[in-house]
C-alpha cells in the first residue's frame, strides 16, 4: 500500500490550528503504548466519560455491582442525558470509580468505547472549504475504507488524530496495515448502531 501522507499532511494542515490539543497520527510514527506510571493516569482523571446503555450494562455485567455504584446520579438513579450517550462515568477522588490503585482500570475489559479508543480519533476534513466537517454515516465509512486501503477518499477525508498530552507514543513505528486498523477501529468506535457519530471532535 502506498498511502497518501503528502494529503494527510495538507488536510491537516488546514484544520490543526482549531485542533490545538492534538497531532496528526500518520503511517511510521511511534505506536501507542499505556504507560499510565508516566503520566499518573491523566485520561482516567482528566475526562468525563459518557456511556450508552449497552457500555453501561457491559460495566454493569463486568463488575457485579448496580449501575448507581458507577454512573453520576441524582436521588440516586443514574444521570440520563437527552444525548445518543446519556450516562455518565462516576468520578470520586477527582478520577474514574474504576482506575485501581495500581494505575489500572478495574474493569479493563468491560470499559466503555471512548476509553477504548484514547488517545485516538478521526476527523473528517473537506478539502475544498478546508473544514472538519461530519459526512454522512454511509460517507463517512467509505472514505474511511478508501484512505485505509491507501486510496483517495471521494469526498471529506478521514484523518487520524492523537491527544497530545498522552506520553504513549514510545513504540515501534506502526506498520501501514497497523495503522489502517487503528484508523478503521477508532472511527467505528466513533459512531452507534444506527450509524450515527456520537463522539465529535472538540
Ligand atoms: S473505565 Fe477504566 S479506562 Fe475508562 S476512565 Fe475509568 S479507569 Fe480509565
Amino acid at each position: 500500500m502506498a498511502f497518501r501522507t503528502a494529503e494527510m499532511e495538507a488536510l491537516w494542515a488546514r484544520i490543526r490550528e482549531r485542533y490545538g490539543s492534538y497531532l496528526l497520527v500518520l503511517p511510521g510514527d511511534p505506536s501507542f503504548i499505556c504507560q499510565p506510571h508516566e503520566c499518573d493516569a491523566y485520561c482516567c482523571r482528566a475526562f468525563n466519560v459518557s456511556l450508552d446503555g449497552g457500555e453501561a450494562e457491559r460495566l454493569r455485567e463486568s463488575s457485579g455491582l448496580p449501575a448507581s455504584r458507577f454512573l453520576e446520579c441524582e436521588d440516586g438513579e443514574p444521570i440520563a442525558l437527552p444525548l445518543a450517550k446519556p450516562f455518565v462515568l462516576g468520578r470520586s477522588d477527582g478520577h474514574c470509580v474504576f482506575l485501581g490503585a495500581e494505575l489500572t482500570c478495574d474493569q479493563y475489559e468491560a470499559r466503555p468505547d471512548p476509553c477504548r479508543s484514547y488517545p485516538h480519533q478521526v476527523v473528517f476534513v473537506d478539502a475544498a472549504s478546508g473544514r472538519a466537517v461530519q459526512p454522512s454515516a454511509e460517507a463517512a465509512r467509505r472514505a474511511v475504507e478508501a484512505v485505509a486501503a491507501g486510496r483517495e477518499a471521494e469526498g471529506p477525508a478521514p484523518l487520524l488524530l492523537r491527544h497530545d498530552q498522552c506520553p504513549g507514543f514510545t513504540g515501534p513505528p506502526s506498520t501501514e496495515g497497523a495503522w489502517a486498523d487503528l484508523l478503521r477501529e477508532t472511527y467505528a468506535r466513533s459512531v452507534g448502531g444506527a450509524g450515527e457519530v456520537v463522539s465529535s471532535p472538540p
